[in-house]
């Protein structure tokens, strides 16, 4: 995901460009980014600001079902050349973005893929209610019950029973 950003490194500080990112990935459980891209020249380098919708796959949960679903983020990166234009200008931290290139190509692949990794869910779901498979036979409960005896769900469900009861006398 390279944007060549040499003329807007030679425009005054707060000059800005927006893009419309639209790509597949295909790398990790990324399938696709899309979404738009404002570069805002800064005094040392390139803020990007975005906001994206990712197009990931993961695993359910509870029922393990594969699943593909959107996560959305924004972020604001400032991202630095490598090679400083002019002389005397600290060294960069190591904590910066280093992503624009000697050739003046900005790189928003590694910082798209951070955020999505970190916006991922850390359990995701096939669907809210996702009633997730039995411990006892590994019954997936998405398609019915299975003939175990109990399930912390009609544990519940007696209990209430049970302090309905117990309200009446
Ligand atoms: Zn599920
Ligand atoms: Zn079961």
């Amino acid at each position: 995901m390279y944007i060549n950003v040499a003329q807007l490194l030679k425009e005054p500080t707060g000059s800005s460009r927006s893009f419309q990112i639209d790509e597949s990935l295909g790398t990790d459980d990324i399938n696709s980014v899309k979404g738009e891209v404002t570069l805002i020249r800064t005094n040392r380098g390139i803020m990007a600001k975005a906001e994206m919708t990712a197009g990931v796959t993961g695993i359910c949960s509870r029922c393990l079902k594969p699943i593909d679903y959107d996560v959305n983020y924004d972020f604001n990166e400032e991202c630095l050349p490598s090679v400083s234009t002019s002389e005397g200008l600290s060294s960069p931290d190591q904590t910066d973005n280093i992503n624009i290139d000697e050739s003046h190509m900005l790189d928003l692949s590694e910082i798209i893929r951070q955020y999505t990794l970190l916006t991922m869910p850390i359990k995701p779901l096939c669907r809210p209610d996702c009633a997730g498979i039995c411990p006892s036979c590994g019954h997936n409960l998405n398609q019915g019950s299975c003939q175990c005896p109990s399930h912390a769900h009609d544990q519940r469900w007696s209990k209430l029973i049970h302090l309905g009861r117990e309200s009446k006398t």
